[in-house]
């Protein structure tokens, strides 16, 4: 892999602990240019004051990592942006994943399945998206890891699930070691503390046990 794009992988931590730091969902996303270079970052915002704001929105249902990446873009140049790809941390709802396919961008990489909400499977089954001939790829698992502990960390920590919830036991049922872990940092409040903190990646790091 290139440095230029282990660069990028690096850079998609930033929204998502602005995300989690902001009191939404901890998911961010941005895009990555042929060169490496990320032209575009966004973060979920569900949580955000309603509005939409230098080139992103925020407290709307529609406020997802992917689709503020997207809209924080400056432009989509073809056939430019047919060599772009979009990092998000955690796998796309039917929402994102149809707007990755209308951007005009056609590849995909994302860390933590969504055995929930997910819908990347929309990108290579749906006739009318495969024509574009998306790819679809993976983060490795350590930051899939990461993904998904602070994103059910985050959800339990906004009041938006609970353990018994049938999100969470959908998340149960595919991978039960991260559901533990994000069960763990939300009772101790640590998610919590971080922010009020201000402190770095590497104690987040270490508290979800990465
Ligand atoms: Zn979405």
């Amino acid at each position: 892999m290139p440095a230029s794009r282990r660069n990028a992988r690096n850079a998609r931590i930033c929204p998502v602990t602005q995300a989690s730091f902001a009191g939404s969902y901890a998911i961010g996303a941005c895009i990555v240019d042929a060169s490496g270079q990320v032209p575009a970052r966004g973060r979920n915002r569900l949580s955000d004051p309603r509005g939409a704001h230098g080139g992103v929105i925020g407290g709307h249902d529609l406020a997802h990592a992917e689709i503020n990446a997207l809209l924080n873009l400056p432009a989509t140049p073809r056939p430019e942006c047919y060599g772009w790809t979009v990092l998000t941390t955690v796998e796309p709802c039917p929402q994102c994943a149809g707007a990755v396919r209308m951007s005009g961008i056609r590849a995909l990489e994302y860390a933590a399945p969504d055995p929930w909400a997910g819908c990347a499977r929309l990108l290579t089954d749906d006739p009318y998206v495969r024509r574009k001939e998306i790819r679809v790829g993976r983060a490795p698992t350590d930051v899939q890891r990461l993904a998904t502990r602070l994103a059910l960390v985050s959800f339990l920590d906004e009041g938006h699930d609970t353990p018994d919830s049938m999100v969470f036991r959908a998340y149960q049922a595919v991978t039960p070691d991260d559901v533990q872990a994000a069960l763990a940092v939300h009772t101790a409040g640590h998610l919590p503390a971080l922010r009020a903190a201000g402190a770095s990646l590497a104690a987040a790091l270490d508290l979800l046990n990465i």
